[in-house]
């Protein structure tokens, strides 16, 4: 007769991306027997195509001790332990052991020099010492939990194991394998999820107000941009980029986290200039077109658009009046503008809200529902632009697999 028990393992990793990867990793070289599955024809898709190619897989400007300063979620002080266990050096040293050449770009930002599929040829190596079983494709059809531990089938066969970790991912780019499995999961054992929406994306815009605008796709200019109110603003010193449909670049994906629908945003065209008093100044000695002048601080085809927006700017800047000058420069530095939405999970970097933190120990990610994990993006911990993200992947796969280990061995 034929053996049609179910395999068994000591962990079941679902999702093979940053997270599960690296978690699966650790896990097998701390002993364990390890089952890493994942439902996408190839491995870690995310990730190749990271970081335009490049993978920023770490920030130097990281702080463990206040993450609230690169992580927002309903307590964005939940990821401050497994961050300050494994930070962006240890990754890195990893990163060097394996002989793969990095530079910093901005902002403490970490990028491999040649392709992102280094650090996906580095963390399947790392699995392979681990002596972790990798199926892909593989499809996971229902998980269930009973005296014996959990036990899934899956398109390969059923499996059993005491703890399975979930690392599934958020629900961005759907055509590389995003699903909602995770958040699914945690629904089914009773665990809360904060609404998930598309973070790290572009904003769009529509109607009238934005056509002197839509002529813009592909400027760029550095901005001050900010929302919320007065007393809990953020703000960003980025790039904004100009694009068929609203607005892009690292100022808008930034703040596109915290922006919420309804409300403006406050961006500041000229940031460290009093447009004001230039504009005073160059009426006294000036007799170039306002757009002209403006064309100092910003690109001419901004600086048209802008004055074109009101006949009393369309004018020589020593003919414009005072009071006419000062509203150009005060909607220029305070330009306040409501996004109609975002680009939505198509262009979203990441997805911000998830598995409710309150439900995970922040020591292991191990949930309420004993012997189940969560890590990585699934998880209601959202990094800024920069290699946060892949960060919090990192070091919350790592507290999860030293969790296993002690829990497992012991
Ligand atoms: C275009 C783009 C560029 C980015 N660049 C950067 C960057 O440079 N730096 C940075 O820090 N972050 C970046 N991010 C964000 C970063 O990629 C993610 O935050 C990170 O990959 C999350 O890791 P994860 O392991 O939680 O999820 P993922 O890496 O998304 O892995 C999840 C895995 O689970 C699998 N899966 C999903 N559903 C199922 C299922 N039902 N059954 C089985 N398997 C399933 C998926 O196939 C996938 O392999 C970028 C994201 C995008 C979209």
């Amino acid at each position: 007769m034929p053996d049609t028990s179910p395999s068994s393992f000591d962990a079941i990793v679902i999702g093979a991306g940053a997270a599960g990867l690296f978690c699966a990793g650790i896990a097998g070289q701390l002993g364990l027997k390890v089952l890493l599955v994942d439902h996408a024809e190839k491995v870690a898709e995310k990730i190749r195509i990271s970081g335009g190619g490049r993978c920023n897989f770490t920030n130097r400007e990281l702080d463990p001790r206040q993450p609230h300063r690169h992580f927002l979620g309903e307590n964005p002080h939940f990821c401050r332990s497994a961050l300050a266990r494994y930070t962006p050096q240890d990754f890195i040293a990893l990163v060097q052991r394996h002989g793969i050449p990095f530079h910093e770009k901005h902002k403490g930002q970490l990028f491999g020099d040649r392709s992102s599929e280094d650090f996906i040829r580095m963390l399947l190596a790392e699995c392979g010492a681990g002596g972790v079983t990798h199926w892909q494709p593989c499809t996971v059809q229902s998980v269930r939990h009973g005296s014996s531990g959990y036990e899934l089938q899956t398109s390969r066969g059923a499996v059993r194991a005491p703890a399975v970790v979930i690392a599934t991912g958020g629900l961005s780019i759907p055509k590389i394998g995003a699903t909602d499995f995770g958040h699914r999961i945690a629904q089914q054992f009773g665990l809360r999820v904060v609404q998930p929406r598309p973070a790290l994306v572009p904003l769009t815009f529509d109607g009238e107000a934005w056509a002197p605008f839509a002529q813009l796709a592909g400027l760029a200019l550095p901005v001050r941009i900010a929302t919320g109110q007065k007393k809990e603003r953020i703000a960003f010193d980025e790039d904004l980029l100009f694009t068929h449909r609203g607005l892009s670049g690292p100022a808008v994906l930034q703040i596109s986290s915290y922006w919420r629908e309804g409300t403006p945003l406050l961006v500041d065209l000229a940031p460290g200039a009093d447009l004001a008093h230039e504009l005073l100044q160059a009426k006294a000695r000036s007799r170039k077109l306002l757009a002209n002048e403006l064309a100092q601080w910003v690109p001419s085809r901004l600086a048209d658009a802008w004055t074109g927006q009101d006949p009393a700017w369309q004018r020589p800047v020593n003919e414009a009046g005072d009071k006419a000058l000062q509203q150009l420069a005060q909607r220029f530095s305070a330009w306040e503008l409501v996004p109609t939405g975002t680009e939505g999970y198509r262009k979203a970097e990441v997805t911000a809200g998830g598995v409710d933190t309150k439900a995970l120990s922040s020591q292991t990610l191990e949930s309420r529902q004993p012997g189940l994990y969560f890590i990585g993006e699934v998880v209601d911990v959202t990094g800024w632009l920069g290699g946060y993200n892949f960060q919090w992947a990192w070091a919350s796969a790592h507290a999860c697999a030293q969790g296993l280990a002690a829990t497992l061995r012991s």
